[in-house]
């Protein structure tokens, strides 16, 4: 089962969204203090998180620098202004997706399935030929298939 790390300081908000992920059949946890967020993920990995950029004790973009540092983990930055969307993007924080809200429950759902989907690692059959890994991207090269993998699971392998 997925774990999603649910960033959020409207209390009311961040229980419909575990609601609803819950129904999706994923796990959550939530925080709502930005200072709290590096040091919990570090000690508690999840499959993805979807952060709040208006925060306190710290805002969003800087969680996602930090994240970004030692973590592929995929990020959904939430934002109140969709005008923000375009000034984010062109800040490369390396968030996977961007929710504007408010959003409707249901389409914040589908985004966490397709960044989920596509990041998913695919199987690495020891059949394909040598292994490699490739630390710097947390990428296994096995043959000719090329699979990204979290940091975490880099670490295990
Ligand atoms: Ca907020």
């Amino acid at each position: 089962m997925s774990r999603i790390l649910i960033v959020e300081d409207e209390l009311k908000l961040a229980r419909l969204e575990a609601d609803y992920l819950n129904n999706a059949g994923y796990a959550t946890e939530c925080l709502d203090d930005g200072l709290k967020v590096v040091p919990w993920f570090k000690q508690n990995p999840v499959d993805l998180i979807l952060l709040d950029l208006m925060l306190p004790g710290k805002d969003g973009l800087e969680i996602c620098r930090e994240i970004r540092a030692f973590s592929t983990v995929p990020i959904i930055i939430v934002t109140a202004r969709i005008e923000e969307v375009d000034r984010l993007l062109g800040l490369e924080l390396g968030a996977d997706d961007y929710i504007c809200k408010p959003f409707s429950p249901r389409e914040m759902v589908a985004r966490v399935k397709a960044v989920l989907r596509r990041l998913k690692p695919q199987e690495v059959s020891g059949t394909e030929g040598p292994i490699s890994l490739v630390p710097e991207s947390f990428r296994v090269r096995a043959g000719h298939k090329e699979t990204e993998l979290t940091a975490v699971e880099f670490q295990l392998l």
